[in-house]
């Protein structure tokens, strides 16, 4: 694809602090070597870790234009434009995201105690978490710079999300409500972001948040062959529990409520094993079975998939 192969292999700059806590005791972790979608060209990151709070980050990480050449199109790897039907039938094969953000809104709305009805959808992606804001009476505005996702998100909501990355983002307005659901671990400068997302919320307000899980069984299991949480070169950054409140608690942000979630496709062992038929149904029943026992276990093992973090202004 020649708008990521033109600028594949431009890094940035090497970093020598966490870009969680800030703190300069980071050590070389792992190399993961990746191939681009539909492109011949393979590329080695290095990930390094804070010893004090458990984050990883790419370093050197991707170059800005890099990561904006593939956004510009897909924050999730998208390859070519898909339509509401395709992904609200995935949906209901497999309910993810819509639980998702009917999850997290709900709670966002208990938690803000700002009296600010608007709300910011940063990463808005297909539109769940707009969608599911305006059931809980929200103004919303929304901000997305993929054109294939805003495409599905029109078909939603009625109307285009801003089409920005969320660093070129500017107002006057305040939020009652910030919603960052699998958009942190994208972004070169989450310190940056999350200082201004603090700057936007009114005194109350709550940013609920979501990313994967750096501590969760699939790195553990996986390591670097991981692509949940360890997908490069768009995951810049690996979130541990305590980097992620600390990164917010350092920008004026309280911790109110931290869970972990863990959701895995129920087709997804049988199809690993290519198998077919009967056999299939009956391994697909097994793990149905089995899985949410295994999911709670690991949520508190703290070894989840996924981390949310809401927290408040002030
Ligand atoms: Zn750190």
């Amino acid at each position: 694809m020649n708008y990521a192969s033109s600028l594949t292999g431009t890094y940035g700059q090497t970093l020598h602090s966490c870009v969680s806590c800030g703190g300069e005791k980071i050590s070389y972790w792992r190399r993961k070597t990746y191939q681009y979608t539909h492109s011949e060209t393979h590329e080695a990151f290095d990930i390094f870790r804070c010893d004090c709070c458990g984050t990883g980050f790419l370093n050197q990480p991707p170059d800005p234009r890099w990561l904006q050449a593939i956004y510009q199109y897909s924050g999730q790897a998208l390859t070519q434009p898909v339509s509401l039907e395709q992904v609200l039938a995935k949906e209901v094969e497999f309910p993810n995201c819509m639980v998702d953000a009917e999850r997290m809104s709900t709670e966002a709305d208990r938690l803000n105690r700002s009296g600010n009805r608007l709300a910011l959808d940063i990463g808005s992606g297909f539109g769940f978490y707009t969608q599911a804001l305006r059931r809980q009476g929200y103004g919303t505005v929304s901000i997305n710079p993929g054109q294939y996702e805003n495409r599905v998100f029109r078909a939603l909501n009625g109307h285009e999300p801003l089409p920005v990355m969320f660093e070129q983002y500017q107002t006057e307005q305040k939020f009652g409500a910030v919603v960052m659901s699998q958009v942190l671990e994208h972004l070169l400068q989450p310190d940056t972001a999350i200082k201004k997302v603090s700057g936007l919320l009114a005194a109350g307000g709550v940013l609920a948040c979501a990313v994967p899980n750096y501590d969760s069984f699939l790195v553990k299991l996986l390591g670097t062959r991981d692509n949940a949480c360890l997908w490069v070169p768009e995951h810049v950054n690996y979130f541990t529990e305590q980097g992620l409140k600390v990164l917010l608690e350092r920008n004026g942000l309280r911790i109110v409520k931290t869970e972990q979630i863990t959701r895995i496709p129920f087709n997804a062992l049988s199809k690993r094993l290519k198998l077919s038929g009967r056999t299939a149904l009956a391994v697909d029943a097994l793990v149905k079975r089995l899985q949410q026992p295994f999911s709670r276990l690991m949520n508190t093992l703290g070894l989840g998939i996924y981390i949310n973090v809401y927290a408040v202004k002030g």
